[in-house]
């Protein structure tokens, strides 16, 4: 059902014009509208006819076209993808993509400051022994 919800992506995309097809849009428009079932084109056309995107991408469990959180029972499915998900508050078609979905920040910033204050203690005891140098960092 996952796939559904991808070729919906697609044909949005072709039709609002946001990624470019090599070759006939208006053909792959159509092929994808036939891969689609019928009720999921209608309620798409129905959003779009509304001047609304028919589908949203969800980033940090928010639906980026209402700005609305998204409950966790529904985000688990729509992560699970076993199902189509709907936002609940703007009833749009939700899509979660993985390659989509940033950096969880709060694993890497330690890490990465952790190796950072390392090579740069390591550097100042080497190159330049000066002056006791603070460890803490300069907060604000
Ligand atoms: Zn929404």
């Amino acid at each position: 059902m996952k796939n559904v919800i991808y070729q919906l992506l697609e044909l949005q995309q072709l039709e609002l014009g946001i990624t470019k097809f090599e070759g006939d849009t208006k053909k792959e428009i159509q092929r994808l509208r036939n891969l689609i079932p019928p009720q999921v084109i209608g309620h798409y056309d129905r959003m779009m006819a509304k001047g609304k995107k028919g589908v949203s991408v969800v980033r940090h469990k928010v639906c980026t076209e209402c700005h609305m959180a998204l409950a966790s029972g529904i985000y688990a499915k729509l992560v699970r993808g076993d199902d189509i998900v709907i936002c609940d508050t703007c009833g749009r078609y939700l899509i979660y993509l993985p390659e989509d979905q940033p950096e969880p920040e709060t694993d890497q910033t330690p890490v990465i400051e952790a190796v950072k204050s390392q090579s740069k203690l390591n550097s100042d005891q080497k190159e330049k022994p000066k002056r006791k140098k603070k460890a803490t960092k300069p907060i604000g």
